[in-house]
């Protein structure tokens, strides 16, 4: 035990009764452990935390989400041209935001008609799937500034703290408008019932998250989009008319969805080799896989490749990279 509590390099224990579930404090969790610094323990997840820290720097996508943060509240336009190209498996809901975006870009053919803009949009999901993907996608095709943030670094333990933070990133996103909002995992700050019980600093940053929401509601120059797990379980006030009154669903992804994302991403390996068959399993043994996962066993196999000195990436790689994504699901 104290060997692992070494691995993490700060603790500081507060006690905490959380009323929301195990699953998200885990994330939350995971999230700050990708610092490689941990700030607060959950006596829920402590034992867990103290058994497992490798599984907990080694979230899901935490080396994505770990590059966004290094360019968080920057201009994504002039970073990454993330477009709708680049995301695979979910063609409805590139059709749905597309729509958005057409909107964002001929406002007159659709206010003609009655039609408004929606100021926020949850898009709801399993992690590693695409949503902040999307979100950056959706500012690059409709040509908005791209500001991000984590919901959990709004979570501050001074009253007032996690709301001052808010308004610094809605006015960030003010005054360089046109703009979209990204805030991801709002569940941190928004999860039903949370200001119950005399948490004040949570009331409070999520009070200044409506004001800011409200203060957007007839400005066609913002949207908001924001992530979460489930949008059954926010605050209500969240989900009022002028807030997030679109949602829109980014499941896991099914068998068609596999084959396109992991298509996506061998199409733009240099030079490779795969047989139909291997397609076939790498489709049928990662049934749960997140877009994520499957974006690694390319990568896995590619690393294999580069290993061995192969010419190029072939079956047997692509098989190795499936078995090292099955491991690490299983860690
Ligand atoms: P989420 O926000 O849902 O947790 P992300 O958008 O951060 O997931 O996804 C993490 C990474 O996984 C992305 O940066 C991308 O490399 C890959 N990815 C996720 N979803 C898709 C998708 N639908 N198509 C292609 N790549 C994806």
């Amino acid at each position: 035990m104290i060997k692992n509590i070494k691995k993490i390099s700060f603790v500081i224990l507060v006690s905490l009764t959380c009323s929301v579930n195990a699953f998200n404090v885990k994330r939350f969790a995971r999230h700050l452990l990708g610092d490689g610094v941990l700030y607060v323990v959950f006596p829920e997840i402590m034992n867990d935390i103290l058994e497992k820290p490798e599984y907990y720097r080694a979230y899901n996508g935490y080396q994505d989400k770990q590059d966004n943060n290094n360019k968080k509240n920057e201009k994504s336009v002039d970073n990454q041209k993330i477009t709708f190209k680049d995301i695979a498996g979910i063609d409805n809901v590139i059709k749905e935001v597309t729509a958005v975006v057409d909107f964002i870009k001929n406002p007159e053919k659709y206010k003609k008609l009655g039609a408004e803009l929606p100021k926020g949009i949850l898009l709801q999901g399993p992690p590693g799937n695409g949503k902040t993907l999307l979100a950056q996608a959706i500012a690059n095709e409709a040509g908005f500034n791209f500001y991000t943030e984590s919901a959990s670094a709004f979570v501050e333990l001074y009253v007032g703290a996690g709301a001052k933070k808010i308004r610094e990133l809605f006015d960030k996103a003010r005054n360089n408008k046109p703009a979209i909002i990204f805030i991801d995992e709002i569940d941190a700050i928004g999860a039903a019932n949370r200001g119950i019980g005399g948490n004040e600093e949570y009331r409070q940053t999520l009070n200044q998250l409506l004001v800011e929401l409200d203060g957007f509601s007839k400005d066609n120059s913002v949207i908001i989009l924001a992530a979460t797990n489930n949008a059954d379980a926010l605050d209500s006030a969240l989900k009022r008319p002028g807030r997030f009154t679109k949602i829109i669903n980014i499941p896991l992804p099914d068998e068609k969805a596999r084959r396109d994302i992991l298509n996506l991403y061998i199409k733009k390996l240099p030079i490779f080799d795969i047989t139909p068959e291997t397609m076939t399993i790498l489709i049928n043994r990662s049934l749960g896989f997140s877009a994520a996962e499957l974006k690694n066993i390319v990568n896995e196999a590619t690393l294999r490749a580069v290993e061995l000195n192969a010419q190029k990436v072939t079956n047997e790689h692509f098989i190795f990279g499936l078995e090292k994504t099955e491991q690490r699901r299983n860690y």
